[in-house]
């Protein structure tokens, strides 16, 4: 059985001020012991002074990106180790904004991965096909490398969610359906297979993002093979979140 998991992706929003107040908005609309897992992943600047509020509210704290070195010469990087030290237990590895109009790689990610993991984080990893690549009948393969490319006997599997997050459903308010939610998952799973063995994929929570909300999370949460949401701008309004996280736990796993 598998512990759902509901991620907040904040992406380059929210002062201070606001990103206090929205957890405090949240942790006004919980229940009480919640059983599935919660994270935010707020901007950089704000990891240090929301470990602590966060912590209160029973929320994970997460960074969206990290570098593959430990320490030096990399100006303007955050290293894993600084992660930890800021009270992070997990990071996102390649959401498509970082492959698609950052440029990041295949192998730098399986570097970023490798790195985040030896540093002691949890890692969320992003795959997603784009909408030509769906058109082209192409989604599996794209996915398949993406699982190959950057998942191995290295990256420890008990400490790496997979996210889905099919392009064209990113921000575009276009939510994947349920069934093809699942039938991506699916496939993901079995790629996943194949990188370990079907233990450890079964054991593997695969998360689905792309325009979720409150009115989706529950019917998208229900399918066998999808195991919690990432969020974006549903994360960033304290009722749609908490919605979802009702959602999730309606959805009963
Ligand atoms: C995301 O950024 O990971 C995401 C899924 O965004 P949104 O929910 O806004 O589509």
């Amino acid at each position: 059985m598998r512990r759902l998991y509901v991620a907040g992706n904040w992406k380059m929003n929210l002062s201070l001020a606001e990103a206090r107040a929205l957890i405090e908005q949240i942790r006004a609309r919980l229940p009480k012991d919640p059983p599935i897992d919660l994270a935010v992943f707020p901007p950089f600047v704000l990891l240090a002074p929301l470990a602590d509020p966060l912590k209160a509210a029973g929320i994970g704290l997460g960074a969206q990106n990290c570098y593959f070195e430990q320490k030096g010469a990399f100006t303007g990087e955050v290293s894993p180790a600084m992660l930890v030290d800021a009270g992070c237990e997990s990071v996102i590895i390649g959401h498509s904004e970082r492959r698609h109009i950052l440029g990041e790689t295949g192998p730098m990610l399986k570097r970023k991965v490798a790195a985040a993991l030896g540093a002691g984080l949890k890692v969320i990893y992003c795959v997603g096909e784009k909408l030509d690549q769906r058109e082209a009948g192409q989604t599996e393969a794209v996915l398949s490398r993406q699982v190959h490319e950057v998942l191995g006997p290295e990256a420890s599997p008990d400490r790496v969610t997979v996210a889905y997050e099919p392009v064209w459903a990113i921000g575009t308010g276009k939510t994947a359906t349920p069934e093809q939610a699942q039938t991506a998952q699916a496939f993901i799973r079995q790629e996943i297979a194949k990188v370990y063995n079907s233990r450890a994929a079964q054991a593997m929570r695969i998360q689905y993002g792309g325009s979720v909300k409150a009115s989706n999370a529950r019917e998208l949460m229900s399918q066998p093979d999808v195991d919690g949401a990432l969020v974006g701008g549903a994360s960033l309004k304290a009722e749609e979140f908490a919605g979802i996280i009702e959602g999730a736990i309606a959805a009963g796993k």
